[in-house]
C-alpha cells in the first residue's frame, strides 16, 4: 500500500480446496463432522459395555465421583477409538494458572518384548498422570523443589483428538492439582463452584416445591472477537509477535467511522479461514453458531451455542486455539489480545450466563405460570445482590494489562460494574420495593398477582450495549470479559457469589415459610428487602457518559480503573470468606490466584516496555534520524528543524523508558512491583510512543520500519 511490501494477499498461496495451505475436505457431510473426534456419549455407547456406559451417564448426570472400578474399561474403548482415528499418543490436557491450556504427550506405544510394538492405555493412565509441573506458575502454594503436580482426568468434559497433518493425539481434559491435593489450575475451582451453586439452587427449588430437580447446571455461552491481519505484517512487528499488541501506531486516516466493516460481508480470504476453523471445531464438538464482522476493521466474532459452564469453558480454550492454529494456513494471525491497536476498538469477550436444572428448566427464563415467575425473580434477586456485593470481585476477575486499555474506553463497558435489567424486569422489581407487585399494573405483565403472564419479551428493544452485566431474556450477560482470558475464573466467581446469595434469600424465605407466610408473600417480602439493598448496582442509563461515573461514586460503586487497583478484591476478607464458605478456593489457593495475577502484569508489563525501548531505538530512531539526513543533505532547513526537535524528543523519552526499565520497586513480583510499572514505566512507554507516532506522520515511508495501521487493517 505505502511502499513496496510483500503480502500474502495476492500471493494465491491459500487455497481452501487442496491447496498448501487451506486443507479443508469438502467432501465430507457437515452434519457427520460434528463430533467425529470427540468420545463423548454416542462413541461411548456405541463402543463400551452397556452397564459401563450406563455407570458413566449416571455418574456425570447426578455429579457424583467416578467408581475407579470403571477406568479401566472406559480407558480401553478410549484407546481403541483414538488408534482407529489415528492417534499415536495421548495427553492430559489441563489448564495451569496462565490461563491457556498445557499438554504433555506420551505415546501409546511400548515395546513388545519381541522387536514390535504394542499399545497399551491403561484406567489408571486415563485417571491420574504426574507431568513435570515445576515451571508452572503457582503463586507460591509449591516450591519447585515438590514439583510434583497430579493431572486428574475430569470425566465431565469428553475427550478428544487434535489433528496434526502428522499425526493425531487423544486429549483427555484433566483437572491439575498439587501433592496436597491444592488446586493448580482453573478447572478445579470452577467445578467446585458449580456443585456449589448446584446445591445451593437445588436447596432452593426445594422451597419451591420442585422435588424431581437432581442438579442445576449452570451455563455459558461466549461470544468472542478478535483480529485476523495478514501475517506478513505480523512478523515485520517484534511488538506484536512478543506482547500482542502494537505498541506504536498512528492513528489510520480511515478508522471504523464509515461503519463500513461492522456485520458488512466478510472477505473471501477470512470467510475461508472461518469455514475451516469451524468445521474443525465441529469435529471436536464445539457448537460454533454465529460468525459475523465486528466494529474494527479486521476485528470478527465467533459465538457458540451455550453448554454447562465447564465444557463451555474448555470448547472455548479449544476455539482460541483452533483459530490461531489455522489462521496460520491462511496467511492470517489471529489476534486475541485486548487492545492489539490503540485508538481502535479492541476486543471482549461476552459471558452469557445461565442456571438450568437436569429436567431442563432455565432458571433464569421468566416463566408462564405466576408460580414460574416468582421462582425466577427470586433467582434474578440472587444475581442482583450476589453483583451489588461482590462487584470488586468481578471486576478483578477480569483484570489483565490488557484489559487496562479497553475498560472504561467508551468501547468496553467500564470499570464500574452495574447490571441493566431492561424496562420491563426493572420495573417488575421496582414495584416489588415498593410492595406493589400483588396489584397488575398497566404495561407491567410480570406482576406476581396476575393469573396468566405473557414472557418477558427476550429480545426486547431496550438493549443497552453499555452495560458490563446485562439481563438478555433468558440469561445475564457479563460483557466485560477480555478477548484472550479463559472463562474458568469470571465463571467460577459468578457461580459462588450466586450460590450464596441464593442461600442468603433462601434462609430468610425459609424463616418466612416457617413462621406461617404463603409463599407468594413470603417471596415478595424477601426480593423487598434484598432489591432496596443492592438496587445501587442497577444502571439502564449510558455505561459510557462522563455523568455516570459521577453518579456511580455517589452510589458508593467501585470503579477500580486498572488492574493493581482491582486485584486486591480476589483476596478481600469479604471473597476470602464466600470461597471458603463454598470450598471453592481456600485461602492459600486464593492468594496464589492474587499472587499470579499480580506477577503476570508485571512480567507483561516489562516485556511490553523492554520492547518498546528497543524498537524505538533500533529501529524508529534510525528511521529518523535518516529521514533528518536526507532533510538536511537536501537544504530543506524549516523541516529539518521541526525534525531535529522530535528526535531530540525521542531521545529523551527513550531515556527515560530505560531508566524506568533498569529498576523497580517493591519486592520483585509484588503489588507495589506492579503499581511502580503502571504509574512509572508504562507512562514513560506511552512518552515514547507520543513522540513515535509523530514521526510516522513525518519520516518517509520507506524509511518508516513498521507497518502502519492502515496497512496492516485495511489489506484483507
Ligand atoms: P443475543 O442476541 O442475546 O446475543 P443469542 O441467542 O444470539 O442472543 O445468544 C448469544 C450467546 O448467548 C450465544 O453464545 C448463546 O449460546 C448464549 N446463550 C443463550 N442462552 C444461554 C443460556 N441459557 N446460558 C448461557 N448462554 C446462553
Ligand atoms: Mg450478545
Amino acid at each position: 500500500m505505502y511502499k513496496t511490501r510483500t503480502t500474502n494477499v495476492n500471493a494465491a498461496q491459500w487455497s481452501p480446496n487442496g491447496g498448501a495451505l487451506g486443507t479443508l475436505d469438502l467432501t465430507e457431510p457437515a452434519n457427520q463432522v460434528f463430533g467425529a473426534n470427540v468420545f463423548g456419549p454416542a462413541a461411548q455407547r456405541e463402543r463400551l459395555p452397556k452397564t459401563v456406559y450406563k455407570a458413566l451417564q449416571d455418574t456425570l448426570e447426578g455429579g457424583y465421583a467416578l467408581e475407579p472400578t470403571l477406568a479401566d474399561a472406559i480407558a480401553t474403548a478410549m484407546k481403541d477409538w483414538a488408534l482407529e482415528k489415528g492417534a499415536t499418543h495421548f495427553t492430559h490436557w489441563f489448564q495451569p494458572l496462565t490461563g491457556s491450556t498445557a499438554e504433555k504427550h506420551d505415546s501409546f506405544y511400548g515395546p513388545a518384548g519381541d522387536g514390535r510394538a504394542l499399545a497399551e492405555f491403561s484406567g489408571k493412565e486415563l485417571i491420574q498422570g504426574e507431568p513435570d509441573a515445576s515451571s508452572f506458575p503457582t503463586g507460591g502454594i509449591r516450591a519447585t523443589f515438590e514439583a510434583r503436580g497430579y493431572t486428574a482426568w475430569d470425566p465431565t468434559s469428553p475427550a478428544f483428538i487434535l489433528e496434526n497433518p502428522n499425526g493425531a493425539v487423544l486429549c483427555i481434559p484433566t483437572a491439575f492439582a498439587s501433592w496436597t491435593g491444592e488446586a493448580l489450575d482453573t478447572k478445579i475451582p470452577l467445578l467446585r463452584s458449580m456443585d456449589a451453586l448446584s446445591k445451593a439452587a437445588i436447596a432452593a427449588l426445594r422451597l419451591f416445591g420442585d422435588h424431581t430437580s437432581r442438579r442445576v447446571f449452570t451455563t455459558v455461552g461466549p461470544e468472542q472477537e478478535y483480529f485476523l491481519i495478514d501475517e506478513q505484517y505480523y512478523f515485520e512487528r517484534p511488538d506484536l509477535v512478543h506482547t500482542g499488541r502494537t505498541l506504536f501506531g498512528a492513528k489510520p486516516p480511515k478508522g471504523h467511522e464509515l461503519d463500513d466493516h461492522y456485520f458488512g460481508s466478510i472477505p473471501e480470504r477470512v470467510l475461508a479461514c472461518m469455514l475451516e476453523v469451524e468445521r474443525e471445531l465441529a469435529k471436536l464438538g464445539v457448537p460454533i453458531k454465529t460468525r459475523h464482522n465486528e466494529v474494527a476493521p479486521a476485528q470478527y466474532e465467533v459465538a457458540p451455542v451455550f453448554e454447562n459452564s465447564n465444557v463451555g469453558s474448555d470448547h472455548q480454550q479449544l476455539t482460541m486455539q483452533v483459530m490461531q492454529k489455522v489462521a496460520r494456513r491462511y496467511g492470517l494471525v489471529c489476534l486475541l489480545h485486548e487492545k492489539p491497536f490503540a485508538g481502535v476498538n479492541g476486543s471482549g469477550k461476552h459471558n452469557n450466563w445461565s442456571m438450568g436444572t437436569d429436567t431442563g428448566a432455565n432458571l433464569l427464563e421468566p416463566g408462564d405460570t405466576p408460580h414460574d415467575n416468582l421462582q425466577f425473580l427470586f433467582f434474578c434477586g440472587a444475581v442482583i445482590q450476589a453483583v451489588n456485593r461482590h462487584q470488586g470481585l468481578l471486576r478483578a476477575s477480569v483484570a489483565s494489562i490488557g484489559q487496562d486499555h479497553r475498560l472504561g474506553a467508551n468501547e468496553a463497558p467500564p470499570a464500574i460494574i452495574s447490571i441493566f435489567l431492561g424496562a420491563e424486569l426493572l420495573k417488575v422489581f421496582e414495584a416489588i420495593e415498593r410492595g406493589e407487585a400483588g396489584e397488575t399494573t398497566e404495561g407491567s405483565f410480570l406482576g406476581l398477582g396476575t393469573p396468566v403472564l405473557p414472557r418477558l419479551p427476550m429480545h426486547g428493544g431496550d438493549r443497552n450495549r453499555t452495560s458490563p452485566f446485562a439481563f438478555t431474556g433468558n440469561k445475564f450477560e457479563f460483557r466485560a470479559l477480555g478477548s484472550s482470558q479463559s472463562l474458568s475464573l469470571p465463571n467460577t466467581v459468578l457461580n459462588t457469589i450466586t450460590a450464596q446469595a441464593i442461600d442468603e434469600l433462601s434462609a430468610a424465605l425459609e424463616a418466612r415459610l416457617a413462621a406461617g407466610a404463603e409463599l407468594e408473600e413470603a417471596v415478595r417480602e424477601v426480593l423487598q428487602a434484598s432489591y432496596a439493598n443492592n438496587k445501587r448496582i442497577v444502571f439502564e442509563g449510558d455505561n459510557y457518559a462522563d455523568e455516570w461515573h459521577a453518579e456511580a461514586a455517589e452510589r458508593g460503586l467501585l470503579n477500580d480503573r486498572t488492574t493493581p487497583d482491582a486485584l486486591p478484591h480476589m483476596i478481600s476478607e469479604d471473597t476470602v470468606e464466600a470461597f471458603d464458605t463454598y470450598e471453592v478456593l481456600s485461602d492459600r489457593e486464593l492468594h496464589s490466584r492474587y499472587e499470579v495475577m499480580v506477577e503476570q502484569y508485571v512480567i507483561r508489563a516489562n516485556i511490553e516496555a523492554e520492547t518498546a525501548a528497543v524498537i524505538a531505538r533500533t529501529m524508529i530512531l534510525p528511521a529518523a534520524v535518516r529521514h533528518l539526513e536526507t532533510l538536511r543533505t537536501a537544504g530543506v532547513d524549516s523541516l529539518s528543524t521541526e525534525l531535529s526537535d522530535l528526535v531530540d524528543s525521542l531521545v529523551e523519552a527513550i531515556g527515560k523508558l530505560e531508566a524506568a526499565n533498569a529498576r523497580h520497586e517493591g519486592e520483585e513480583g509484588s503489588l507495589d512491583h506492579a503499581i511502580y510499572m503502571r504509574d512509572t514505566v508504562v507512562p514513560a512507554m506511552a512518552g515514547v510512543r507520543e513522540v513515535a507516532d509523530r514521526l510516522e506522520g513525518i519520516v518517509a515511508d520507506d524509511l518508516w520500519p513498521l507497518p502502519k495501521y492502515a496497512e496492516i487493517l485495511f489489506i484483507k
